[in-house]
């Protein structure tokens, strides 16, 4: 039985996040991930907007981990080498409600110290963007926008490199208290731990039940999105979002991503499914019609995909409002920290929670700090990013880079063989896909996917029929048709 100091359940961003900031310690840590990969929940399937915190109770903790979060995320992309723009916001009006209620969380989020905001005209927004929709707006300039798959990979291989272990295709079954330890069974097998942390997200509150805490109520709010081709993200500077409503809820939004395409979405309705992330035409339909309000690029002949994510938000059932964040640890149940109900803007705050999960075990353990910590980790570099001469130089260093394997994003052999041999030992199709953009495209694999899948094979020495796409049982090929 493999025996540790702590044990993470839940390789999302939030349990990557916890991972990197415990390992500026010397303890055993080890992270529990049901699926093949880092990212497989919620934390790929989501905007990707570092929050300003406009919209948050001042003193939640949403409200103080967002705007932490956000102003330290230079240094974060910096030290982790994952592409980060500071792109700023426009939260468009038509009418005088929209007004209102824009002005009203202008007031809270001065005063949860989010920095720049200012009304605009229609005049000054055409600087910005033509494109934006509305009659005003507010500016946010912290607003930012950031890859959350390549963010939680660079979380967790810099966790990695920093001695915590990932053990994925490990299901956390049954957690038992068994004198000062507890023992957890899984799919995998049995891990012996002095601390448990619960990152489990879309089923925190199961794992809050099994430590002894409440089974939070909780409900999903899905959204469905759309992509957009790049030659959308062409005409894009900036994230536009309507009016918040008297809540702060958003409807339906339009956000460049850093790698130049457009998401449009969420929308967001309620379901009971924690993983129930299936599109429908009803709910592209309504993206179609209000996107357009925000984005009069949104064209249906750049379509490329559509996907969904859930946020799981804790509620209170006799008031029906939803609540904060919980991050909590007591002598009640002892070596435990347990998250729950971090739904957004969870990336934004993923480490400010990490830090203060780390900083719990630390007044606990006293450990001492880990020497060999180091905050940095490289990327891999990107051919399709590289000046004329750097592509020269790369292929003459190394000729993988001369061969391409994906056309739409120009990923090269080279690329693909650093994602195959990543730190963390992943070898889906779609690690390879989140690692280096390859068949996220505007042919979505077509070309590349079963290149990357011979690669795979070759390169790890496997059969083609035990290469997964994606989740245990997604096989890229069951046998042979002739
Ligand atoms: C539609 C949408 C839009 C959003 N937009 C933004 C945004 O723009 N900006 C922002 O900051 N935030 C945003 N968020 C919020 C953000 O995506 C989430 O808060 C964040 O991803 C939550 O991370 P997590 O690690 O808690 O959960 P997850 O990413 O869901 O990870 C939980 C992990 O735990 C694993 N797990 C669960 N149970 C077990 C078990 N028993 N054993 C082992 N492993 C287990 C799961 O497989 C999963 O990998 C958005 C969310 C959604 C859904």
């Amino acid at each position: 039985m493999e025996q540790y100091d702590i044990t993470i359940i839940g390789a999302g961003v939030v349990g990557c996040a916890v991972a990197r900031e415990i390992s500026r310690f010397q303890l055993r840590t080890v992270v529990l991930e049901k699926d093949m990969d880092v990212a497989c929940g919620n934390s790929s399937r989501n905007t990707g907007m570092l929050h300003a915190g406009f919209t948050y109770a001042p003193g939640s903790l949403k409200a103080e981990c967002t705007v932490e979060g956000n102003q330290e995320f230079d240094q974060v992309a910096k030290e982790l080498d994952v592409p980060f723009k500071r792109t700023g916001k426009l939260v468009i009006g038509f009418n005088e409600t929209d007004r209102a209620n824009i002005l009203k969380f202008k007031k809270i989020g001065e005063i949860n110290g989010v920095k720049g905001m200012r009304m605009i005209n229609r005049e000054e927004m055409d600087k910005i963007d033509p494109n934006a929709g509305g009659e005003f707006a507010m500016y946010v300039p912290s607003s930012g926008i950031l890859d959350p798959m390549q963010y939680t990979i660079a979380l967790a291989e810099n966790a990695c490199s920093n001695g915590v272990k990932f053990r994925f295709g490990s299901k956390v079954e049954k957690i038992l208290r068994e004198g000062d330890t507890y023992r957890i069974l899984t799919s995998s097998g049995e891990f012996r731990t002095k601390w448990v942390i619960n990152c489990a997200g879309m089923y925190a509150s199961q794992i809050s039940e099994q430590l002894g805490y409440p089974n939070y109520p909780v409900r999903g709010f899905k959204g469905e999105y759309y992509v957009l081709d790049k030659k959308a993200g062409k005409n894009m500077p900036i994230p536009i979002y309507p009016a918040p409503n008297e809540k702060g809820g958003f409807a339906t939004h339009a956000t460049p991503t850093v790698d130049g395409n457009v998401l449009v979405g969420p929308d967001s309705y309620l379901t009971d499914e924690p993983e129930d992330y299936k599109t429908t035409k009803e709910h592209m339909d309504g993206l179609y019609r209000d996107g357009l309000k925000m984005f009069s690029e949104m064209k249906r002949e750049y379509f490329i995909r559509n996907f969904a994510g859930i946020r799981w938000k804790i509620y209170n059932p006799s008031t029906g409002e939803n609540q904060d964040f919980v991050l909590e640890s007591d002598d009640a149940h002892p070596h435990t920290v347990n998250l729950v109900g971090i739904e957004s803007p969870g990336i934004t705050c993923a480490l400010p929670l990490g830090r203060r999960a780390a900083a719990i075990i630390k007044e606990k353990e006293q450990p001492d700090n880990n020497p060999s910590f180091n905050p940095c980790r490289k990327g891999i570099r990107r051919f399709s990013e590289m000046s004329p001469e750097e592509k020269i130089h790369a292929v003459a260093e190394n000729p993988d880079y001369g061969e391409i394997v994906c056309r739409c994003e120009t990923v090269t052999r080279a690329e693909i063989l650093t994602a195959i041999h990543n730190p963390l030992g992943v070898h889906t199709v779609t690690g390879i896909k989140n690692r280096t953009r390859a068949t996220m495209g505007r042919c979505q694999g077509g070309y590349c996917e079963t290149r990357i899948t011979e690669m795979i094979e070759k390169e790890l020495g496997i059969s083609e029929t035990d290469v997964r796409y994606s989740k245990a049982g997604s096989y890229m090929f069951t046998g042979k048709v002739r």
